[in-house]
């Protein structure tokens, strides 16, 4: 599933390709894929005519402003794009990544949820199997708490607050901290030490600031090997798996609803 490091490179992909393009016409037939009452023919008024203008991502969320129409200085609406379980942007025909690591490879038009055609005969599509992932107009970016990318302590302190979840659980909530998933959550909390499962609000001031150091160090080692995929704990993740550190068998649990595995040796 695409976590943060996913996401960015397709802005990536978007900031290089897809900026300074006419939208010609809109493709939306899956109004399943439009959320929160867009239709196909509003979606297609909101943006014809219009040039992408900046390729922007908080945690997992895509959005890419858009300009005024003409001379029209008023920016038009932002398109917010979300990947969900399997979803890809492709522009011209190019995206990010390795295109086997989520997803079949195969090529099935029933894919392309949602396009976007340009004057210059190029297009962006949202290639998406599964189908979870959204497109929408104008989201409410203040669901999202800061990205992971650029949290300090205070914004940590303050997305732990008092809660009584599970470390995990509160790293994984998107209105806490955005843009980590499954496997960068498990990878930051074996390297810094520290139990999935304990009480977030519980954590000593010395052991936030190995959680916070870990966050910024595996979301930079991980973001240059290529992925969430990449980490150190990544081949360990199956039944029977060891630690790496120090060759303790791995506990494998559900934690905040997810498969977890951590190491009962070191990490407390
Ligand atoms: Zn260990």
């Amino acid at each position: 599933m695409p976590e943060l490091l996913e996401v960015e490179a397709a802005r990536a992909v978007l900031e290089a390709r897809a900026l300074g393009r006419k939208i010609a016409s809109v493709v939306a037939n899956d109004a399943w894929y439009l959320k929160r009452g867009l239709t196909s023919a509003g979606v297609g008024d909101a943006l014809v005519g219009r040039k992408l203008a900046a390729a922007r991502r908080t945690g997992k969320q895509l959005l890419i402003d858009t300009s005024g129409i003409g001379r029209s200085r008023a920016a038009g609406p932002v398109l917010g794009l979300h990947l969900g379980m399997s979803g890809r942007v492709v522009v011209d025909g190019k995206s990010a990544g390795d295109p086997l690591l989520y997803t079949s490879n195969a090529e099935n038009p029933a894919w392309l949820r949602f396009g976007v055609c340009f004057a210059d005969g190029g297009s962006l599509w949202m290639r998406d199997p599964r189908r979870l992932g959204a497109v929408e107009l104008d989201p409410d970016e203040s669901r999202f708490g800061p990205d992971a990318t650029v949290l300090d302590r205070r914004g940590l302190d303050r997305a732990i607050g008092r809660s009584r979840a599970p470390l995990k659980a509160v790293l994984m909530d998107q209105s806490r901290i955005a843009g980590l998933g499954n496997l960068l959550t498990d990878e930051l909390l074996w390297r810094a030490g520290l139990d999935p499962a304990r009480a977030a609000g519980g954590l000593e001031p010395s052991e936030r600031v190995a959680l916070l150091r870990a966050i910024r160090q595996t979301v930079r080692v991980l973001g240059r090997r290529g992925g969430s995929h990449t980490g150190d704990l990544q081949a360990s993740r199956a039944p029977g798996g060891v630690c790496p550190r120090d060759g303790a068998e791995l506990l494998r649990r559900t934690v905040g609803g997810r498969t977890t595995y951590s190491c009962p040796v070191h990490q407390r």
